[in-house]
């Protein structure tokens, strides 16, 4: 089978850009290893409630939405608002004058760090202002610069200079927020409650100027899987085609080759690799190649290689017996919750590095995993109160992740008691949130299932099970947004990558950005 492009992975990235090659008419196929498009995008049913197992809702960040009026997609956002929670105290995220509750809000449970509440607050603030210019417009790719005449001299050329100096500004904050932090708030607790949901070394600028995503997320009608629904149509629409249940198992770059796991031979003449990019380097044949273009190969092959994927998520999802009022009375569908003002202090990483250092002791684990769990915070999301079909009447479904460590449920997995982990960390959820934020969780709750980084590396294949890309101590490709151009290029002229893999940091808008910069590469060629 000979094809104008072969596109490798139907997540979003991979999606974006076969639709935007279909949309130009070009002999395009799409290549999915599962029986569902969507990878990390991706809403289930089970038992009538439906839920979301990746991103909970979606930050347009002058991306999404522009992509979807640009390729006329089928699909309806609803706003989706967050709120933030410690102990018994909630606040809902209405606008920027929210940052005033968020200040009371850690006031109230530490009171002896006012001063550095007070400083951090004005370094949120200003972060803000810088997010929200870098995203205030509808980014030019996906804009006809040609014909829009308007946006370029009203928009455009007005926020140019603005961006520049964002840009110089976001720059000097790129160390980890953890040390950021270190520099202003002395209270370890309070550096906790306020960074600790974010993935280890995040860059202060991206993890301070979150509040601004708060305020910037939607909600497809019908759940986040409807996005990448909408895609799917459009590349058949289109005239693409899309093969499921098919995974690319080689690479022969120089006879411009795939190979499938049935032996099946897919012949392109420019390849978009969307899926994780270790994988892409392990199975791609470099005996035939030109030696200078091989040497090439080799160093990036060895960069990539060396680098590891960056933090997993455990996922509990809970079918609860009780209506969605009672739930919208607490707060909005998207809550972020620290159910103890301790924080983890330490227990996160330090403890748990110590006990895989030695032979891993089952109860030293489970132990840990205890303050682990109670000390956390919690992204929780409540579908039906985003949208009231997702849920049975009178019903509700809760989804409850927090980060974790790929190579600790590995460790556990080949010690033989992984299941017994998963329950014990489902059960510590339901009971940690039965005795603060929902008291009537335990007696309400009709079943409950969870999915670990090791569900996550099987189902989408990332290393490590990442769920966003690279490690932030380690990226081997561009993390500079100046430079995104060049971050769907391979050393192969005739080879592009997108995706989460390709530009750090990642998420939804980043893969979406890349996917359609790998296709506008190839159709400008
Ligand atoms: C719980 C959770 C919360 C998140 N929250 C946010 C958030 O708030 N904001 C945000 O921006 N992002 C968030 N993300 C991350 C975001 O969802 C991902 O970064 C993004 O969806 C990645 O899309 P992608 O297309 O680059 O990669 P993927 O979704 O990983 O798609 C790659 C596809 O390639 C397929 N594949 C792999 N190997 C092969 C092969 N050999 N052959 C064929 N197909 C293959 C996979 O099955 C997969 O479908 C979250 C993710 C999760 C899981």
């Amino acid at each position: 089978m000979k094809y104008d492009v072969i596109v490798v992975g139907g997540g979003v990235a991979g999606l974006t850009a076969a639709t935007y090659i279909s949309k130009a008419g070009k002999k395009v196929i799409l290549i999915e290893k599962n029986e569902k498009c969507g990878g990390l995008v991706n809403t289930f049913e089970r038992d009538g409630f439906y839920f979301d197992a990746g991103i909970k809702a979606i930050e347009n960040t002058g991306i999404v939405i522009p992509m979807v009026k640009e390729l006329d997609l089928d699909i309806e956002f609803l706003k989706s608002y967050v709120s933030i929670g410690i102990e018994d105290e909630v606040i809902n995220i209405e606008d920027i004058n929210s940052l005033n509750d968020y200040k009371e809000l850690l006031s109230k449970f530490y009171p002896e760090s006012k001063d550095e509440i007070n400083a951090i607050i004005k370094v949120i603030r200003k972060v803000t202002r810088y997010v929200d210019t870098m995203y205030r417009i509808e980014n030019p790719e996906f804009k006809n610069l040609k014909k829009d005449r308007d946006y370029i001299f009203k928009k455009l050329l007005p926020w140019l200079p603005s961006l520049i100096f964002t840009l110089f500004k976001i720059n000097t904050m790129s160390m980890p927020v953890e040390k950021y932090l270190e520099n202003i708030i002395k209270t370890p607790s309070l550096r906790d409650v306020i960074s600790q949901h974010f993935f280890k070394n995040t860059p202060a600028f991206f993890a301070l100027g979150y509040f601004s995503m708060y305020l910037d997320y939607f909600y497809p009608r019908g759940g986040t899987g409807k996005l990448p629904e909408a895609l799917e149509r459009k590349i058949l629409e289109n005239g693409g085609e899309i093969s499921k249940e098919t995974e690319i198992v080689k690479i022969v770059a120089d006879k411009n080759l795939l190979k499938d796991q049935n032996g099946e031979i897919y012949e392109y003449k420019s390849l978009i690799w969307t899926a994780d990019m270790k994988t892409f380097y392990s199975i791609l044949e470099t005996d035939n190649l030109n030696p200078n273009l091989r040497k090439k190969v080799e160093e990036t092959k060895r960069k990539v290689l060396s680098c590891r994927g960056g933090d997993s998520i455990f996922e509990v999802f809970l079918e609860v017996d009780e209506p969605v009022e009672t739930f919208g009375k607490i707060s909005t569908g998207h809550f972020f919750y620290t159910p103890s003002r301790k924080g983890l202090d330490g227990i996160r990483r330090s403890e748990l590095y110590k006990l895989m250092d030695t032979s891993l002791k089952k109860q030293d684990v489970l132990n840990w995993v205890k303050k682990f769990v109670q000390f956390n915070t919690f992204e929780i999301s409540i579908p039906g109160l985003k949208d009231p079909n997702m849920i049975p009447e009178d019903k509700t479904g809760v989804i409850v992740n927090f980060l974790a460590d790929y190579e600790l449920f590995k460790k556990v997995e080949e010690a033989g008691w992984y299941e017994e982990f998963k329950a014990e960390i489902e059960k510590l959820v339901i009971e940690t949130l039965s005795n603060t934020i929902y008291p009537f969780l335990k007696t309400k709750l009709i079943r409950s299932f969870s999915l670990s980084p090791l569900s996550v590396q099987k189902r989408v294949g990332t290393s490590e099970g990442a769920i966003t890309g690279w490690a932030f101590d380690s990226i081997p490709v561009v993390n500079r947004l100046y430079r995104i151009n060049r971050s769907v290029m391979t050393p192969f002229p005739n080879i592009f990558q997108a995706g989460q893999w390709v530009y750090s940091p990642a998420g939804v808008p980043m893969s979406i950005l890349t996917g359609k910069l790998a296709a506008k590469k190839i159709l400008m060629r």
